[in-house]
């Protein structure tokens, strides 16, 4: 189809907007915009009055208290338990500043529809469908359409609930500067067409804002993702020197940033599914070695990591939105030696999401998941790259780690390795654990809109059983959409908090501020197999996860994750 039967009125911008955005996107009248676009008041919505929350020119300065316990089994099998406490000191600078944010296969479904979604927001393009008018929001952002409990109203004693987005200075939507690279030198309006993820009265009057957008050249080393991509790969940083492609990034990076006069910049890889690179001892286990590797053009350094390694080198967050191993043990040493932010693997927008809850909800209920069958189908093109075996396993690997730890914490219902061993006399180092397929299978008219199918086989109470299925059909780039959003909000919030220990004493020894540690495992909500700081546990439970970042929210308030005690309900 041609650019003009798209935009059969070029020219006409006849947009259906209601409210009038001006120049910098900001829209004189706030009440009008859908809740989950409007802004914050001037000065910010929440005002903790305490000793311990002090209000700088700079940030929010706030004390918060850990509290854990310390629990010890002892030779008799009994647990002695030892509360513990560790204080903090969060600082968190309030000026966001100009935030860019860079995708990394910015022409596909997801990267058209993250600059669609945050055109249309801007610029108050509401568009026709048959339902009637309809405007545009973030719905399916956790920071942008969910809210916190704050706490309760005193006179009234009902609960307070606040958007999660007022919780602290964040980067509004809207104001990202949004760029990045891609395989396919599409321009944006024609890259929205093929995605065929939004309805054609929206795309029509999107054209004129995204048809002189055209994405940077990438790096394509068609070893990594399907064959079958290659005809779409015509938009290529020349040669096959993988340091002189990381150099490239790096200089987009910084060009980018300076050409947008930005104080920021996230990026987030939103490409194809790669295969898993082998980790190879020398090659890419440690900084040294992977740095190496990159000079040397090894052929086990993917696309994604020359685009990790880039970010970090430049001090950017990077986030891998796809399941495979961007941030091999060479990429993790590499970002901690650089004090640099990364966070992934793969959205967690559909099938795994609701998995992750369900397997929770049997297992904390007390009821036996035998097995766990998944069957997904979809007909886009990240459905296309997964067709081919190698991309699959990536995906696969992903997906099949989600309900590990709920397993691991019931050893009631699950045998553990050294009962297991006990009984068998063979020695096993995993417990017991219920069956789990995930399949996934290519079939193009069903377009964006994937078919998730997952059965639940339970065991009941006296050796009953319980089958449970779920068919879910979503459109798949309106759900990961939003968590980019999320993903790069949070990640660029999470840059601009420090910490220190007051635990040891002012003077000497006491600690300079740090920011957090490099692996950004608060984005776990977002995400299906989250990265975490090696040697630590995944969490998967979706209610943790959420109860995390939350709480993580209070603590740079200086407020308790009070929990859901509501002892005024329990006591006289
Ligand atoms: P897509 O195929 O529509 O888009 C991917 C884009 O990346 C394409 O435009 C392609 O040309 C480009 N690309 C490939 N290699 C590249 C490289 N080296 N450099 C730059 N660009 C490159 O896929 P999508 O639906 O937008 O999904 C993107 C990724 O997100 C996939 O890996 C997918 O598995 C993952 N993901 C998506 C969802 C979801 O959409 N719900 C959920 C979880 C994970």
């Amino acid at each position: 189809m041609s650019p003009t039967a798209l935009n059969p009125i070029q020219g006409h911008h006849d947009s259906f907007s209601l409210p009038v955005a001006n120049g910098n996107g900001h829209v004189k009248d706030e009440s009008k915009v859908h809740a989950t676009a409007r802004r914050s008041p001037e000065g910010g919505l929440i005002k903790v009055e305490s000793d311990s929350t002090k209000y700088e020119e700079e940030g929010i300065r706030a004390k918060f208290t850990d509290r854990g316990a310390d629990v010890v089994k002892g030779a008799d099998g009994k647990f002695s338990v030892k509360k513990t406490e560790k204080n903090y000191e969060f600082f968190t600078k309030s000026k966001v500043g100009k935030v860019g944010l860079m995708l990394v296969g910015l022409g596909g479904n997801n990267g058209t529809t993250v600059l669609a979604t945050h055109l249309a927001n801007k610029h108050q393009i509401s568009w026709r469908t048959k339902d009637g008018l309809q405007q545009p929001n973030y719905i399916g952002s956790v920071v942008r359409a969910s809210t916190v409990r704050l706490g309760i109203d005193p006179e009234t004693g009902k609960d307070v609930h606040v958007p999660l987005s007022d919780m602290l200075p964040m980067v509004h939507p809207n104001d990202f500067v949004i760029g990045g690279w891609d395989i396919s030198g599409v321009n944006m309006d024609k890259a929205m067409l093929r995605a065929k993820v939004l309805e054609w009265d929206l795309q029509r009057q999107l054209v004129p804002h995204m048809e002189g957008v055209k994405p940077l050249p990438s790096i394509y080393y068609p070893d990594f993702i399907a064959a079958n991509q290659a005809d779409r790969a015509d938009n290529l940083i020349p040669g096959e020197d993988k340091q002189a492609h990381l150099d490239h990034i790096r200089n987009d990076i910084r060009k980018f940033k300076s050409d947008n006069d930005l104080d920021s910049v996230v990026v987030l890889w939103t490409a194809n599914t790669e295969r898993y690179a082998d980790i190879i001892e020398g090659v890419n286990d440690t900084s040294d070695n992977l740095l190496k590797s990159i000079k040397d053009s090894h052929e086990e350094v993917s696309p994604s990591t020359i685009f990790a390694v880039a970010s970090i080198l430049e001090g950017v967050p990077f986030i891998n939105g796809s399941p495979q191993n961007t941030c091999i043990p060479g990429c993790i040493e590499l970002a901690e030696k650089h004090q640099s932010f990364i966070g992934g693997d793969d959205f967690k927008s559909g099938q795994t999401k609701v998995k992750s809850v369900l397997a929770e909800f049997l297992v904390n209920a007390g009821i036996k998941p035998l097995s766990i069958s998944s069957y997904n189908h979809l007909g886009n093109n990240d459905g296309k790259n997964l067709s081919s075996q190698r991309q699959f396993r990536s995906k696969e690997i992903s997906k099949s780690s989600v309900v590990d730890d709920m397993v691991a914490a019931n050893h009631l219902l699950y045998k553990t390795a050294a009962e297991l061993t006990a009984e068998t006399g063979e020695v096993t180092k995993k417990g017991e654990h219920p069956d789990h397929i995930v399949v996934i299978k290519h079939v193009p008219a069903v377009g964006d809109s994937k078919r998730a199918i997952d059965e639940y086989y339970s065991e009941l109470l006296m050796g009953g059983r319980n089958v449970m299925n779920i068919f879910n059909e979503c459109e798949d780039s309106l759900l990961a959409t939003p968590l980019i959003f999320d993903l790069a909000i949070l990640a660029e919030l999470l840059t601009r908090v420090t910490y220190k220990s007051l635990d040891q004493a002012e003077g000497e020894g006491a600690q300079e501020p740090k920011p957090l540690y490099s692996v950004l495992s608060l984005l776990s909500y977002m995400l299906k197999a989250p990265l975490v700081k090696p040697g630590t546990d995944v969490v998967n439970s979706l209610n943790r996860q959420r109860n995390a970042l939350e709480g993580f929210l209070k603590a740079c308030l200086g407020l308790e994750n009070t929990g859901d005690i509501l002892l005024n309900t329990r006591i006289w």
